[in-house]
C-alpha cells in the first residue's frame, strides 16, 4: 500500500541512531504512526517536515507484510510562526492534541476533526488574545463534531423548551439535559446547568476556534460549562481527565 496525504505532525521521536516516529493527523485516515528511517539525516527527503505542528505532504508506503508504515518523503506546507516560542500556548495546543489522541477513533468524520485541529493551530499560532479555558471549548466543539453533543434545546423527557423552564438539569448517567420537573423523577445524579451554559455550547457547536474569542465566561457559567462538558464526555467516550493525561474510566 502507498499513498499520498496532507497531515498535521502531531509528535516525533527518535530511535537509533538516525531513524525518528512519526505521528501524524490525517483528513481521510486519522492518527497513523509511520516510522522515518533516516529521518534525522535525510534532509533531502524530509527538508524541514519532522517536527510536531508542522503540516506537510507526505508519501507513505507499509512495509511488505503490512504490519507498519514507512514515511517515503515529505515536503513541508506550512509551520507555526511563532506558537513554539510560547510555552503557554505550547500547553493549550498540547492539551487539544492529547484530547484527539484519547477520543477520536475514525477514520469516519478525520476530515472534520483534521479541521478543528488546523483551525486550532491557527488561532494559538496567531496575535489575537487565547483564553486558558480553549482546551475545553476545544472538547465541547470535538464532543459536538463527534455528534455528541446534548440536545439544548428540549427536555429530554418531557420535551419541554429548556430555555423556558427554570433549573434545566444535565443527567450525569444518561448524557442528556432535562427540565427541573423531570429530572426529580430520575434517580441520578445531576449538574444544575443555567441559560448562560447551555447557550455557551451552543456558540461554540455553531462557530469555529476563530470566533471563541468573542465569548464573555462568567466563572461561575464557565464552571458549570466544564462540568457539563467532562460530565457528557465522561458519559460519551469513556473519558477523565486525571494527571496530565485523559484515561479510560
Ligand atoms: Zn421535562
Amino acid at each position: 500500500m502507498e499513498f499520498s496525504e496532507n497531515a498535521l505532525v502531531l509528535k516525533v521521536g527518535r530511535f537509533k541512531e538516525a531513524d525518528m516516529w512519526v505521528r501524524f493527523f490525517t483528513p481521510t485516515r486519522g492518527v497513523l504512526t509511520a516510522f522515518a528511517f533516516g529521518g534525522c539525516k535525510s534532509r533531502r527527503r524530509f527538508c524541514g517536515c519532522l517536527d510536531a505542528l508542522n503540516q506537510v505532504r507526505f508519501r507513505v508506503k507499509s512495509n511488505r507484510a503490512g504490519t507498519y508504515l514507512c514515511l517515503m518523503e515529505g515536503s513541508l506546507l506550512k509551520t507555526p510562526a511563532m506558537l513554539r516560542q510560547d510555552t503557554t500556548r505550547m500547553g493549550l495546543m498540547a492539551n487539544c492534541i492529547k484530547f484527539v489522541e484519547a477520543a477520536f477513533r475514525g477514520p469516519d468524520g478525520a476530515n472534520t476533526i483534521h479541521g478543528l485541529l488546523v483551525d486550532a493551530l491557527d488561532v494559538l499560532d496567531g496575535e489575537q488574545e487565547v483564553s486558558n479555558a480553549f482546551p475545553m471549548l476545544f472538547r465541547a466543539k470535538m464532543l459536538c463534531e463527534l455528534g455528541f453533543g446534548p440536545n439544548l434545546q428540549d427536555c429530554c423527557v418531557c420535551g419541554a423548551k429548556l430555555d423556558t423552564v427554570a433549573a434545566p438539569q444535565f443527567l450525569i448517567s444518561e448524557g442528556r439535559l432535562t427540565c427541573g420537573h423531570c429530572r426529580g423523577r430520575s434517580s441520578g445524579n445531576s449538574l444544575s446547568v443555567s441559560a448562560g451554559a447551555l447557550k455557551t455550547l451552543d456558540f461554540i457547536r455553531s462557530r469555529g476556534p476563530e470566533q471563541w474569542r468573542r465569548l464573555a465566561l462568567d466563572p461561575p457559567v464557565r464552571r458549570e460549562f466544564a462540568e457539563m462538558v467532562d460530565s457528557a464526555i465522561t458519559y460519551h467516550l469513556g473519558l477523565n481527565w486525571d494527571r496530565g493525561a485523559f484515561r479510560r474510566v
